[in-house]
């Protein structure tokens, strides 16, 4: 589904050559891409043109700020780049938690959501007649020539960028990815290149993830033991949530509800083509769905034993909460199941990654890059942390 990233031109832009690089400041670890002069912001702000790699939120600095954007097709659908700004308000920041009724409300299956569904898909969970969502203005240009884009295998929409330098030759910049696949995405190719900028959220070499096929039949293990309470699955509303839904779909049979950020996300990947089905919290079938065990994929900070408990006494029903991300194998969590489902490379990806394509060179950022650096060069990697750069390194003409 990326082929056609690759295809865009940007001979307007007149580029004749790009270099990177490194800024180490207060904004952490970042990147700035020199192109015919003009900075280009990768996954950051204060360029002239800016980059994003995908549609997390740490990635898109450079949103609502003056700088033109080019990205994958399926990430500006995410971020709703390039469109009209909604004088609306959605109201769903507002709500605190869509399957619990309001305070001063008597109905004790109540959902609170204000949609933006059209009234004729309430009954449905068939919701691809959303429209994309419409909030940046900024202007979004193909992508520039010289540039590649190719999948990262992270979340739907998530990209890694490629390109040519006279000084360091073919380099590639990851963003975050993973190569293992996903329910709703294929893992990242690894793109051979001479220079290899890489992200190393789990960069340690003690975090090694299980296979998913592992994970998910644990998942679906647990959930089935448990199906007579409800149950809340944890998961960010962007990539996360999408796989959860998947996981309930298809391992379980059944469709969860799903409301807020989550449910527009959702909504963006199926008119990318994953096929997902979730229940809207006001819909007539999320509010029978209320009446029993029901499933649902929400942000994990609403994960909580207040709401929990509150659920519990609103239902009268057992109520279980489980969260999936690769922090399950790092550290304890409030929640009753923690699953190692991650959208992230672990340290053997980096390392697959770095061998298999044939860099001469791995520059480490957005991790414990120093650490994830020194246990590389051990396994034979020419590693280093991106702040150890020097300024006369990061030229990397491109072109000239
Ligand atoms: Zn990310």
């Amino acid at each position: 589904m990326f082929n056609n990233l690759c295809s865009c031109s940007g001979r307007e832009l007149g580029v004749s050559y790009i270099s990177f690089v490194a800024v180490a400041g207060a904004m952490g670890d970042s990147l700035v891409v020199r192109m015919a002069g003009r900075r280009i912001g990768m996954d950051v702000a204060g360029g002239e043109l800016a980059y994003i790699s995908h549609a997390h939120s740490d990635h898109t600095q450079a949103l609502g700020g003056p700088a033109p954007i080019f990205c994958s097709d399926i990430t500006a659908d995410i971020l709703g780049i390039g469109k009209a700004e909604e004088k609306e308000e959605s109201g769903q920041e507002k709500i605190e938690n869509p399957l619990l009724p309001k305070a001063d409300s008597p109905v004790p299956l109540l959902p609170a959501v204000k949609e933006k569904i059209p009234r004729r898909s309430r009954k449905s969970h068939s919701v691809s007649s959303i429209e994309p969502p419409a909030k940046w203005q900024q202007a979004r240009i193909p992508i520039p020539e010289g540039i590649e884009l190719h999948s990262a295998g992270h979340i739907l929409g998530s990209t890694q960028l490629v390109g040519m330098s006279e000084q360091y030759g073919r380099v590639a910049y990851t963003g975050d990815f993973k190569l293992r696949d996903g329910l709703t995405l294929k893992g990242a190719p690894i793109i051979s290149c001479d220079t290899l900028f890489a992200e190393c959220t789990y960069g340690d070499p003690a975090v090694a993830f299980p296979p998913p096929e592992n994970v998910l039949e644990d998942m679906e293990r647990w959930a089935r033991q448990n199906r007579e309470a409800i149950q809340l699955w944890g998961g960010y509303s962007t990539g996360k949530a999408q796989e959860l839904v998947k996981f309930i779909n298809e391992y379980l049979g059944e469709t969860p509800i799903v409301g807020g950020k989550a449910a527009e996300v959702c909504a963006a990947y199926r008119r990318a083509g994953v096929n997902l089905q979730w229940l809207a919290p006001d819909s007539a079938e999320a509010q029978e769905a209320m009446r029993g065990a029901f499933l649902s994929v929400m942000p994990p900070h609403q994960l909580s034993p207040l709401l929990a408990g509150r659920l519990a006494a609103v239902h009268r029903r057992k109520v279980l909460s489980a969260f999936a991300t690769g922090w399950a194998l790092v550290r304890q969590l409030p929640v009753h199941a923690a699953f190692p489902l991650s959208d992230h490379a672990d340290f053997g990806e980096l390392l697959q990654y770095a061998k298999e394509s044939g860099a001469k060179r791995v520059i480490l950022a957005h991790g414990d890059n120093e650490k994830t650096a020194a246990a590389l060069r051990a396994a034979g990697v020419n590693a280093q942390a991106i702040e150890s750069l020097e300024p006369q390194q990061m030229i990397l003409k491109i072109g000239e």
